[in-house]
């Protein structure tokens, strides 16, 4: 999944960005308002983290709001040292989803993305599934037909994002932006060659395959 922090102040924005990487996700950063706007309504992001005081006047709240109204739903989590309730809730009425006050504990920060990734009908929102394969977004345990799979930090970020899509063809260029951030120069033969590495870890070992190639598009995980 691919995160967009909107953050000025550097220590902070690097302490997420190195966080949220730890957690598999593919990290872009901005630092002020401009270049935020920039990416927020341009690329697709899974979750967006908006700082509220920006420089150059710049106040995260009007990210938000040109971006639900550019139709964007990406959920946004506002990060901000203004908290008092009627800040709190200008925040949320511009339309972002989930409100942290700084100074934030990361431990709390890191829960609060993963449930703004779950769908509301998930049952156990940290572990996905699909068959006999299980991914676990918190411990970072796969298993299938009960036995550990062990993959690597891409590997398993790729076999997320199918998990979270499962059941629709995606293609490889839309795997490739939400699995990788923009510095990362990814060519849809690198996609090839990561669900190749992926098959052979959760599908060559057991009898029927979850990773199914859409002929000429992309790829798509069913059971
Ligand atoms: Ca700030």
């Amino acid at each position: 999944m691919r995160v967009l922090i909107i953050e000025d102040e550097h220590k902070i924005a690097r302490a997420l960005q190195k966080a949220l990487q730890q957690e598999t996700y593919a990290v872009d950063v901005a630092y002020d308002g401009d270049d935020g706007y920039a990416m927020a309504t341009t690329e697709p992001y899974d979750v967006a983290i908006i700082d509220r005081m920006l420089p150059g006047g710049y106040d995260g709240v009007d990210i938000v709001k040109a971006m639900r109204e550019a139709r964007i739903h990406t959920p946004v989590l506002f990060l901000s040292a203004l908290d008092s309730p009627a800040q709190k809730t200008a925040g949320l009425d511009a339309g972002a989803d989930d409100y942290l006050a700084k100074p934030f504990a990361l431990a709390e920060l890191l829960a609060r993305v993963r449930a703004l990734l779950r769908r509301p009908t998930e049952q156990q929102p940290d572990i996905l599934t699909v068959g006999d394969l299980s991914l676990n977004t918190v411990t970072f345990e796969v298993f299938r037909a009960n036995k550990p799979i062990s993959l690597t930090s891409k590997e398993f970020a790729l076999l997320e994002y199918l998990l979270r899509n499962q059941g629709r063809p995606l293609s490889k260029e839309t795997i490739i932006s939400h699995v990788w951030d923009y510095d990362a120069d990814i060519l849809p033969n690198t996609v090839e060659v990561y669900v190749k590495y992926l098959r052979s870890k959760i599908d060559a070992p057991f009898d029927s395959p979850l990773i199914h190639t859409v002929r000429g598009f992309g790829y798509k995980l069913e059971a």
